[in-house]
């Protein structure tokens, strides 16, 4: 499938690096399209509170604020909201700010407006996030209100696209929130799909942390929801395999934080190991001349040993970041790309 954006075409299976606050941490652009990023995240909530949604939109948008020339999608902010124990009523939802403890208040047409003006491609609806072991009232009255939110993201949207021309205007993708129970998951993919939105997004807990519910949770919707339009599993990929697993469940889409933040920790993903990754801070990899993964064809790989890239760790060396993420990225994408070619055949 290639997904149409503002900034060019996206060609599914896609997973998406984040960069949360407008930067994938420790890369620049070339990295990233030297390891074969086609579109990134930036998040909604972070950039509205800093450096503020209105001041991207005074130094043009996004893409020149940043300097990626390619596609941008942004979350909402829903789901990092729901990690500050936010005040949720069917109006909004009151948190603190993570960096000042200011008190904010997002609604769905905020929230949407930010995303406007802070330029991307595909912005995501404002939803209510079902945290994990939800009760089903909770999940019940929290999809309902994601509902309720989406018919609200949609009026602010096409109040905006309507003075735009459609080939100038961002796409706004609705999210699926039923938690664990397939009949209020059936449900809310129903009202979602019934919105005719360019693409739809299956979020909450219930996705990304465990790759068989994910699929579970996909497959409960998936005959619902139309084969034409893409389905953007959110959060999934902490694994190179959870990507199989969710692309061949039926997503299109998926987006993660794990390969850049393992990278940061240490963990860098390895074809030959149980667990799908090394870490590199053991002694076993001080003598190492080995590159990471055998079979990888990044930068880092090419030009580093175990050995070095272990001992960059252990002296924090800010070199360290850059080589690691590379060569995370690079190996997360070459999976998604040996799938897509098997796929093919
Ligand atoms: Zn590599």
């Amino acid at each position: 499938m290639l997904i149409t954006t503002l900034h060019g075409p996206v060609s599914t299976p896609v997973f998406m690096p984040v960069g949360t606050a407008a930067a994938v941490k420790s890369l620049s652009r070339q990295d990233l399209e030297q390891v074969g990023a086609q579109i990134i995240l930036a998040n909604n909530y972070h950039l509205y509170l800093r450096p503020g949604s209105h001041n991207i939109k005074r130094l043009g948008g996004i893409h020149k604020f940043m300097n990626w020339p390619h596609p941008i999608l942004t979350d909402s902010g829903g789901f990092q909201i729901q990690s500050l124990h936010p005040k949720i009523t069917n109006e909004g939802a009151e948190f603190k700010s993570h960096i000042d403890g200011s008190t904010h208040f997002l609604t769905p047409e905020t929230a949407t407006q930010s995303q406007l003006d802070i330029g991307s491609d595909i912005i995501m609806a404002f939803d209510h996030s079902i945290p994990k072991n939800a009760s089903y009232e909770y999940a019940k009255e929290a999809m309902s209100r994601t509902h309720l939110w989406l018919l609200r993201c949609i009026k602010t949207w096409k109040q905006h696209t309507s003075t735009l021309k459609l080939l100038h205007s961002p796409a706004l993708y609705g999210i699926i929130q039923g938690g664990e129970f397939p009949d209020l998951l059936r449900e809310s993919a129903k009202f979602v799909v019934a919105q005719d939105l360019p693409g739809i997004a299956i979020g909450g807990a219930v996705i990304g942390s465990n790759p068989r519910q994910t699929s579970e949770t996909i497959a409960a919707v998936r005959d619902l929801l139309p084969k034409n339009l893409p389905l953007y599993a959110m959060g999934v990929g902490t694994r190179p395999s959870d990507l199989i697993n969710v692309f061949k469940a039926g997503a299109n889409m998926c987006d993660c934080v794990a390969p850049t933040r393992l990278a940061r920790a240490g963990l860098l993903y390895n074809s030959e190991s149980k667990n799908e990754r090394i870490d590199i801070s053991k002694s076993q990899f001080k003598l190492d001349q080995n590159p990471v993964d055998s079979q990888c064809d990044c930068t880092t790989c090419r030009d580093y040993t175990r050995a070095y890239l272990h001992h960059l760790f252990k002296s924090r060396e800010l070199t360290y970041y850059r080589l690691a993420s590379i060569h995370n990225l690079r190996f997360t994408f070459k999976t998604v790309s040996i799938f897509t070619q098997t796929q093919a055949v």
